[in-house]
């Protein structure tokens, strides 16, 4: 398709309003660990996002199932994101399965399967109930909050990443829009945790565009159980379980409808996947309440207000995560985060060509197949916490973002409690890269 006409920009001079240490763009999960976690470590940080709430795609999208964080019985996702756990227990917004109910059994199904605590990846049935974690989005907001405001962190909302300020491959900070006017942000270190690789191609790193089915997330209000088959074909795509519980009595969400065939880059493409989403919705609704045990007096709560992107840009950092690295649980001498069973190495969340930029989250350096299984908040959040650390190790010693010993890192996560993976689990595989 040919480039469409051009509108030539006059120049602008900007203001510069704020200078860190470390910038972190984005405030999803990863984005909250990082700035945490280099806050901690002793940087001035400044966190920027364009909503006016934190937890992206966790509290704004509406993902209210903490998983992918078990190795068998073992809680390999830990840290900040055990820290976030903790806090909505003790608001009441968190609930998990007890020890002696993580284990194979219809009775414990029976119980659990409905909040989403079962292995969806393991084969048979009754899959085994692990440790998972349902929660609220608004709880997920509030602790979010809390984590970055007691750390000292400059907190920024209603700012949209627009450019980076690059200066000789090295990244120097950002610009914004706001309401009151395009405005520069300047760090020694930027973080890119926008989930959509938006600082990172626009400095210029390599990066493939990769894709996914998009979901707009919905809450029902009011439901005491459900018939599924029907509902499922009105949604057009969804999980066996299309709605989950919550914390909140009488509310489930529905991690649903699934479309695909939509670029989740570009304002056309996402403006009609609303639109195709709440359609659907309406469809399903009036399904529910006329045919469904439980739904008859149901009510939509809230469509998210995020758009549901499971995956765009990816990072073509230093080293690119393969699938089956995540499947063998190949285990890297420069890991410095995990998933469930798997481990990134400190390359993965390295650009080629742009200086004193690390990302964190689902964007990070994985080919399409390997990002499809690896993005889940949890890992998301450890890998924010180990970019973080890398960023206040760079500044404290002085030196480039990329000549961080990864052991080091290591050290200043197990520091702040959480496990980098640099001892591999008895199930994992050396990697030969
Ligand atoms: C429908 C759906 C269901 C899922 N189900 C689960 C599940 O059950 N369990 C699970 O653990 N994971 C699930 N995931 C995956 C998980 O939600 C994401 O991979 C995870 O939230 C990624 O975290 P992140 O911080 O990298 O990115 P995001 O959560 O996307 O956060 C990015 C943040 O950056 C901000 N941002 C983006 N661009 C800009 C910009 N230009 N300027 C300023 N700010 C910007 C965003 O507003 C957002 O706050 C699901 C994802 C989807 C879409």
């Amino acid at each position: 398709m040919a480039a469409p006409p051009t509108v030539a920009e006059a120049t602008r001079s900007t203001p510069i309003v704020d200078r860190s240490d470390v910038l972190v763009v984005g405030g999803g999960p990863a984005g909250v660990s990082a700035a945490v976690a280099a806050a901690r470590s002793g940087a001035r940080v400044t966190l920027i996002e364009r909503y006016p709430y934190l937890g992206g795609l966790a509290s704004g999208g509406m993902v209210l199932v903490l998983d992918d964080m078990v190795n068998g019985a073992e809680i390999t996702t830990t840290g900040l994101i055990g820290e976030a756990v903790e806090r909505l227990e003790k608001l009441g917004l968190a609930v998990s399965p007890p020890i002696e109910e993580r284990r194979v059994g219809w009775d414990v199904w029976r119980t659990w399967a409905r909040w989403g605590c079962h292995d969806f990846r393991a084969h048979g049935k009754p899959q085994p109930i692990v440790y998972a974690v349902a929660f609220d989005p608004d709880g997920w907001k509030r602790v979010s909050e809390d984590l970055v405001v007691e750390s000292g962190v400059n907190l920024r909302l209603h700012s949209w990443f627009s450019e980076p300020i690059v200066e000789d491959g090295r990244l120097r900070g950002a610009v914004v829009e706001t309401k009151a006017g395009r405005q520069a942000l300047l760090a020694e270190i930027v973080v890119d945790a926008t989930g959509d690789l938006d600082v990172a191609a626009r400095a210029g790193a390599p990066h493939v565009v990769g894709g996914y089915m998009v979901t707009t997330v919905f809450r029902l209000g009011n439901v005491f159980s459900a018939l599924d088959r029907q509902a499922k074909r009105l949604l057009g795509g969804a999980w066996d379980f299309w709605w989950l519980k919550t914390p909140l009595p009488g509310i489930v969400w529905c991690n649903c409808p699934h479309m695909t065939g939509y670029d989740a880059l570009k304002v056309e493409d996402m403006t009609a996947a609303e639109l195709e989403g709440r359609r659907r919705i309406a469809s399903l609704m009036a399904f529910a309440r006329a045919e469904l045990p439980g739904f008859a007096q149901c009510y939509l709560i809230d469509v998210a207000p995020q758009l549901g992107v499971r995956q765009s840009r990816l990072l073509e950092g230093e080293y690119v995560v393969t699938k089956e690295d995540v499947l063998e649980r190949r285990h890297f001498r420069d890991t410095v985060c995990r998933g469930r069973d798997y481990y990134t190495p400190y390359r993965a969340l390295l650009p080629k060509n742009v200086d004193q930029l690390i990302v964190a989250g689902r964007h990070y350096s994985a080919d399409p197949q390997a990002q499809k299984i690896s993005r889940e908040i949890p890992p998301c959040m450890v890998q924010g916490q180990a970019a973080g650390i890398a960023a206040a190790l760079a500044l404290n010693r002085g030196s480039r973002l990329r000549d961080v010993d990864p052991v080091a890192i290591q050290r200043a996560m197990r520091a702040q409690g959480a496990d980098p993976g640099d001892v591999p689990s008895a199930n994992a595989a050396p990697a030969t890269a």
